[in-house]
């Protein structure tokens, strides 16, 4: 894929980092642009488990869910994550996912964009062992690592590729332990007729546990999907406004107005 083309197929960004759940939808309304270090400000505040809202509002199940399921999901799910990040760090004897990674037989790479364009997607996981970490959007996320106060805000020494790498870790992870890990054993019935009945997997739980895996290994006090914003900003600066409003709305906060 060529740069220009990524760069179209950012917009609009309805996906957000991790999520590759939600229909391409209209166009979009457009947002108030506001500057990076306020909304990071803004995010920050949110506490992981109050993320439940905006985490759920990219399942594609999540009508059928209320308000209490989903808060109660959030919280193991997240859990879920992180007991993993110690099981796995406890197992490989180290907190750094590349190495991680290296130990767990992982075929990790770093090309700029990714090869599709159907999917806009800043990092993935393919079963069975490969990760794939895309460098232009890492690179742009970098680069506002420049501005003064920012630094401040994500905490020394964050490193986005790492932090990517540590999402996607956990689905291999989840593979791994498939047959016991809660984000593959619990399940919702769609539906049940007499003696048969349909059960699904949620997204949402995965996405969330590996939310909780990455904060955890990473050792940041946010919850990583503060990330989304400062990714898409490198790209669309009114597109990761949008995005800041619906998850300050989603987490019952007031988005800021200039
Ligand atoms: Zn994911």
């Amino acid at each position: 894929m060529k740069k220009e083309e990524f760069q179209d197929a950012l917009k609009p960004i309805t996906d957000g980092l991790f999520g590759k759940q939600r229909a391409t939808r209209y166009e979009r309304p457009h947002f108030e642009v506001r500057l990076i270090e306020d909304m990071v400000k803004d995010l920050r505040s949110i506490e992981p488990v109050e993320w439940y809202s905006y985490a759920f509002s990219r399942e594609p199940l999540n009508g059928k869910f209320n308000e209490e399921q989903r808060r109660e999901w959030m919280e193991k799910s997240l859990a879920c994550g992180r007991e993993y990040a110690w099981k796995i760090c406890e197992k490989y004897q180290t907190r750094d996912p590349k190495k991680m990674a290296e130990a767990m037989g992982m075929d990790i790479s770093y090309p700029e964009f990714p090869e599709k364009t159907d999917r806009v997607l800043f990092a993935e996981y393919r079963v069975p062992n490969k990760i794939c970490i895309y460098m232009d959007a890492v690179k742009k996320a970098e680069k506002l690592f420049e501005r003064p106060g920012i630094l401040e805000l994500l905490e020394e020494g964050l490193d986005v590729s790492r932090l990517l790498l540590a999402h996607e870790l956990f689905h291999c992870v989840e593979e791994q332990y498939k047959s016991e890990i809660f984000t593959k054993t619990e399940k919702v019935r769609l539906w049940s007729l007499g003696f048969l009945h349909n059960d699904s997997n949620v997204i949402a739980f995965s996405e969330i546990a590996a939310m909780g895996f990455a904060q955890e290994i990473m050792g940041i006090t946010y919850s990583p999907y503060v990330m989304d914003v400062f990714l898409v900003y490198g790209y669309s600066p009114e597109e990761a406004s949008g995005l800041y409003e619906e998850m300050m709305v989603c987490g019952g906060r007031t988005p800021r107005t200039s």
